[in-house]
This record gives C-alpha cells, structure tokens and sequence, in this order.
C-alpha cells in the first residue's frame, strides 16, 4: 500500500481519495480553503446559499456510475435542470432540442433561409453525439451499432471542424452584426471550437442536472467518505512546494512542514503546478514550462450574489425555471475586449436561483439569486491593475450593471435585495487558485490547444510519481475531465 498526498479538494481530488482509500492506500488531502468542494462547493451568507462554482454538470452516466461505484448515489439529491431561453424576440422553457429549434424558426422568419442552413450542419452534430449523451438501457447489439455509426459521424464532423471556432461557424450563415448570430455565438465559451456545438445542445437540453441542495452537499458527501475509508482531509492547508528527488515526487511542503509521499496527485490548477509549487523546476525539460506559461486558460465569470425578501413563489412567477439564459444583449459584446469598460452593459446574462431548487437554501420566505456573465480575461488591466480602491469601485459597477440587467425580468428587483455580493475572476482565483479564474481549464478555442486531443484525459505528467487529478488532465475541463482524471490517477498508483 501506498501514501498518497492529493493537493486539491475539487471533485477530481475527493473522488481519487475516495477511489485510493478505498483500495486501502494512506491518503491524504490538502486543501488550502477551509471548505472541501472547489468548484464543486457552495457558501452561505446572511442564511442564503450560493454555488461557488459550477451550478450543473453533463455527462451524468459518468457522474452517477462514479457515485454509485463508491454506494453513494441513493445519498445525493441530483436533479435535472431545464433551461429558459430569453430575449425580446424570444422566450421559452425548453424540454428538447426540437422545441428549441421551433421556438428560434418562429422568432426570426427573416432568416429562415439562413436558419435552414445553420440547423441542417447543427443537426448533424448533436444527432451524431446524442446517442452517447442520452445513455439509454437497451440490448448489447443494438446500442454498439449505434454507437459505431455515431462514432464513424462525429469523427467525419470533427475533421471537418477541428480549426474552426463557433464565431467562425455561425458567420458562415448568418451576417456578422446580426443578433441571431451574435445569440447563437453565444452558445458556450467565446470561440470555443465548432464542434463541440453539437455536445453542448446535446448537454443543455438532454443531458443537464445539478444537486437540488447544492454542490456544497456533494463534497461534503465525498469528504465524509473519504474520512470513514480513513482518509485525511487537511482543510487550511495550502500546499506551497511540491518536493522532487531525482525527477520525481517526494512529498510536499506545507506550512513549513514536510509530508513525504510515495505518489502525489495534483488535482488543482495545472499551471500553477508547475510554474509555482515545483522546488525543481530543472526537473523538467525547459520547452515544457514555456509551453504551460504560454497556453492560454477558459474564461472566467462574474457573479452577483443575492439574497432576496422575495418569496420562492413570486421568484418563479418571473423566472419560471431557476435557470434562464437572458441574451438580450447589444453589438460589442462578443468582442470580450479587455479594456471596454461598458463590456457588461452590453453583455448577456444568466440567471439561477438555488432556492428554488430547493427551499432550504434560503430563509423561510426568502430567495436566493445568482447572476452570471462571461469575463473578458484581465478586464481593465486585471480588475484595476492592483488598485484596491479601483478595483472595489469596478466590482460596485459591474454588480449595478447586473442588478439592472435581471431588473429587466424581475420587476422593482432592488427594493427586495438583502445581500449583494459580487466576485470576479480575481475571487474565484483567490478561493480556487484557477488562473485567472478560468472556469473549466484550458481555452476552448481550437487555435490556443494544450493538449493534442480536446476530450481524452491526460494524468502523466513529466515528474516520476506526479499525476494530474483535476479538470486541467483535459482540454475542455469540466466535471467530466475531473471524474475521468480521478479514476485515471487512481489506476496508476500501486
Ligand atoms: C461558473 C462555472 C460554471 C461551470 N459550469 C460547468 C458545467 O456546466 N459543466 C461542467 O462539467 N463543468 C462546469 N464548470 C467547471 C467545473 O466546475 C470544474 O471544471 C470542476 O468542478 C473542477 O474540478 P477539479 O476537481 O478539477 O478542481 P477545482 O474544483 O478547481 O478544485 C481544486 C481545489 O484545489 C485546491 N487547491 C489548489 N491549489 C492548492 C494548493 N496549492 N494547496 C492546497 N489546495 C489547493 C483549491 O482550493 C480547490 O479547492 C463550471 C465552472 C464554473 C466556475
């Protein structure tokens, strides 16, 4: 049996605890944040709760099997999220793509030519992965069938998009300016890669599910069995160094203290591992370093946090669903530019109310609100370039901006504001250690890959008895890049 050091409590580092400890390995787990969970967490303030990270995850056959692969899944409260999709043109609670679809022909008649063409070359792709996302039970024969045929389509369609981005792809159709293309850029992540277009339809109306009382829930599920299989979970305990010998893992050092380890898995962000916590940093080629200080990361987010007197009743009323994507937003937008100042008044936003999953997150009466926009990476100068002072008066605008935003959909919304908080890429760096807040690790944009591969997991790293056990193992990141990291990492260790 081996002594493992897991730096990170994100679900990539709890489930390869959980995996190893089971196995009976000496595990233990350093989190420098006094919650266990990452992106996978929540927080409460003034008796509200909100996610600190993701508010959902796909791929919920990888999710559930690891959950019931540990005898947890009766345990958790996963629940499927619908979304409601609205602008001045439109407004719908989507049940499936085809609704969608319906819903976009009759908003834009104009452009039905363009539409036709747009959706035929979209069909194609979320067809093609659906069969892989909808996981059904069905006979051996059948299913391998469908999925070969899916698999020989999907390959066709990804050569034929690999180097495209989405900006690019919905140009083709529609005229540059126009809203139906600035909307449908606005899919995922600015220029992701084309074809992943076909995933995310797929995930948002087939496949889309989060934890009704919150991620919070979740880690502290898998922290919890983590410590029964007699696990050690080390909460305020940021891992400075990462210790090497000879190429290879050793232990880290942590509070001036050192912690020898036969393994060590690396399940936070990757660039901070091996630009920052490496003692060694000889102990790897030199083309490899600039390699990872150059590869550009996912965008980062701003959040407003609102605690509401409004009662979950009256909330749905106007939001209908806890989650609604607002795109109603003006020409500029998509450019992310770093130094527009007004970006946020321009951008669109997603709104989502935990406490309407789930009463409980909010006190009796009240709601819970979360509004959400996309950042431009370093917006003005990094969020005032170290400026205490600017910095607290970008946050109060940008928070302003948002509340005015969701007004547009929750009338005299700041008569009935309690709590508003708002964090930045900065915030979510601070409590996560992400790169600039990068949401779901490296950028998806097909022209800035790291790995050669977007959706295969890669746990090697260049360090001897070194694995990475986070989202950053993938391309695209995600919970599903985390969970297939964990089981990656928990393979290799003897
Ligand atoms: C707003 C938002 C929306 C998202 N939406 C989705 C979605 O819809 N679907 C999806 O699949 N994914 C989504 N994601 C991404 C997903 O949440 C993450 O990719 C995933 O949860 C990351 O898990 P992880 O275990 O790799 O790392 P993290 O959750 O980042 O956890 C890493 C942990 O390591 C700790 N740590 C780091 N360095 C150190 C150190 N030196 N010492 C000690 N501790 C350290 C951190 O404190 C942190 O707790 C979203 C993320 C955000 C922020």
């Amino acid at each position: 049996m081996s002594n493992v050091i897991i730096i990170g409590s994100g679900i990539g580092g709890l489930l390869a605890g959980n995996l190893l400890a089971r196995e009976g390995h000496q595990v233990t787990i350093f989190e420098s944040h006094k919650m266990p969970g990452g992106y996978t967490g929540g927080f409460w303030r003034k008796g509200f709760y909100f996610e600190s990270g993701t508010l959902s995850f796909e791929t919920s056959s990888m999710v559930f099997a690891a959950m019931e692969d540990l005898g947890l899944l009766d345990q958790i409260s996963f629940t499927r999220q619908h979304t409601r999709w609205v602008n001045k043109e439109i407004d719908g609670s989507m049940q499936s793509y085809e609704e969608f679809k319906k819903m976009i022909f009759s908003a834009y008649p104009e452009a039905i030519f363009q539409l036709e063409k747009y959706f035929a070359e979209v069909d194609k792709m979320y067809y093609a992965i659906l069969p892989f996302i909808k996981n059904e039970k069905e006979a051996f024969f059948p299913k391998v069938l469908s999925y070969i045929t899916a698999g020989f389509k999907m390959a066709g369609l990804y050569r034929k998009y690999s180097d495209l981005t989405l900006g690019e792809f919905t140009e083709r159709f529609f005229d540059k300016d126009s809203k139906i293309c600035r909307f449908f850029k606005s899919i995922g992540y600015p220029n992701m890669a084309a074809f992943l277009l076909g995933g995310a339809m797929a995930s948002i109306f087939d496949d889309y599910w989060t934890v009704a009382k919150g991620m919070q829930s979740w880690a502290d599920l898998l922290s919890d069995n983590f410590k029964k299989l007699g696990g050690e979970l080390r909460l305020n305990s940021y891992v400075d160094k990462i210790l090497t010998k000879n190429c290879r893992a050793i232990g880290v050092l942590c509070n001036k203290l050192v912690y020898s380890a036969d393994y060590l898995i690396a399940a936070g962000d990757y660039k901070k591992t091996f630009l920052q916590l490496l003692d060694d940093r000889s102990a790897v080629p030199a083309e490899f370093l600039a390699k990872v200080e150059k590869a550009v990361v996912s965008e980062g987010i701003v959040t407003a946090y609102l605690g509401l007197s409004l009662s979950n009743a009256e909330l749905e009323k106007y939001l209908k669903l806890p989650h609604v994507f607002y795109l109603e937003d003006e020409p500029g937008a998509e450019l992310l530019e770093a130094e527009d100042r007004e970006y946020f008044k321009r951008a669109g936003i997603n709104l989502y109310a935990p406490s309407l999953h789930h009463p409980g997150l909010a006190p009796e009466g009240k709601s819970s609100l979360m509004i959400q926009t996309i950042a431009p990476t370093r917006w003005m100068k990094n969020w005032g370039n170290g400026d205490h002072e600017l910095y607290r008066r970008l946050k109060a605008e940008v928070l302003e901006v948002l509340i005015d935003k969701a007004g547009e959909l929750i009338p005299k919304l700041r008569d009935y504001i309690e709590f508003a908080d708002l964090a930045t890429p900065l915030t979510y760096e601070k409590y996560t250690h992400n790169t600039a807040g990068a949401t779901s690790a490296w950028s998806w944009n097909p022209q800035k890959k790291f790995y050669k591969n977007f959706i295969k997991s890669q746990v090697e790293t260049p360090i001897k008895n070194l694995y990475t056990g986070s989202c950053w193992s993938m391309q695209i990141g995600g919970v599903p890049g985390a969970i297939s990291a964990a089981y990656a990492c928990a393979k290799r260790i003897k």
